[in-house]
């Protein structure tokens, strides 16, 4: 959570764990209770509230449904927020959010057709086309981690769907792939210095393949080749000039994953590869955004 000013200055971050709390309502107040604390520490009254959120979202309940990243099944987040604040409030799913605040005070400021994708614990992405920012029915129209990159269906993503980009180039992903690939290429397995029990991380991945692990090496082409597909789709369906990548996974791997990525993307994209580079926003680019909805900067996520 941050409290920010109209210039897109964050004045205070305060970071706690979603996990941390027991049921939906004592999240709610966990949240709101920190709103009025940043309030008071800087003698300001907020004019509103934007929440990026982990979806699937259904935007017009304001609800937070059936999410895997999140503890509990349903979070009713905007009516509870509004009663105990007494604000309006902006809510959009969080890479959504990421794009907005991209939109509005990072790389996308004088685009028109702008696409943020986040490559962290999931992958997600939020979408400028003719400066509209896409919603859907339900606000879920740039699920973009969720578009299949694999037909034979190797891997089952969080969602319990299979062969999803996720499900093999997210933080969560990519040790599953190295478990994947190591049951599938034994050979791999004893040259290897990966840990492949449930403890392996995505980071032991990265730093494995730079000390030119052969099976780190296999996992990375691979999450290459998906990312490809990924962003290929990505350039086919939405067109856009530029496209900006965040979260964890990229902005640490930015040597891996981002490099030569125009050069793989073009050899599925049917459409003029744009652009694609780092937030110039950071890990702060989903906290810029929620900013920006709690301004009531975007129309098309208003203030309620
Ligand atoms: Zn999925």
């Amino acid at each position: 959570m941050a409290l920010g000013n109209s210039e897109g200055e964050l004045l205070e971050i305060v970071v706690f764990g979603t996990w941390e709390a027991r049921s939906p309502e004592e999240y709610i107040a966990r949240i709101a209770q920190v709103a009025v604390e940043l309030e008071r520490r800087h003698g300001v009254e907020a004019v509103g509230v934007g929440v990026g959120s982990p979806g699937p979202l259904d935007i017009r309940r304001g609800e937070v449904v059936n999410s895997p990243n999140m503890p509990f099944k349903r979070i009713e987040i905007v009516r509870p927020l509004r009663e105990i604040l007494r604000k309006p409030v902006a809510f959009a799913n969080d890479a959504v959010t990421a794009a907005v605040g991209e939109k509005y005070w990072g790389l996308g400021r004088d685009k028109e057709n702008l696409v943020y994708v986040t490559i962290s614990t999931g992958i997600g992405g939020g979408v400028y086309v003719d400066g509209e920012l896409l919603l859907g029915k339900e606000g879920n129209a740039h699920e973009i981690g969720h578009m299949v990159v694999d037909v034979e269906g190797r891997l089952v993503c969080g969602c319990g769907k299979r062969g999803h980009w996720e499900a093999y180039s997210s933080g969560r992903g990519i040790p599953n792939l190295a478990r994947f690939l190591a049951e599938a290429e034994p050979s791999l397995v004893e040259e290897t210095c990966l840990p492949l029990g449930p403890e392996l991380t995505a980071k032991e991945v990265f730093d494995a393949f730079r000390r030119g692990d052969q099976l780190a090496r296999k996992v990375i082409e691979w999450v290459n080749r998906f990312n490809a597909c990924g962003f290929a789709n990505i350039t086919n369906a939405y067109d856009p000039e530029l496209i900006t990548v965040g979260g964890s996974v990229a902005l640490n791997n930015p040597d891996v994953l981002i490099e030569g990525l125009r050069d793989r993307v073009a050899e599925y994209a049917v459409n003029r590869v744009p652009e694609i580079t780092l937030t110039k926003l950071g890990p702060n680019v989903g906290l810029m955004g929620a900013l920006a909805l709690g301004l009531g900067l975007e129309k098309k996520v208003p203030l309620v």
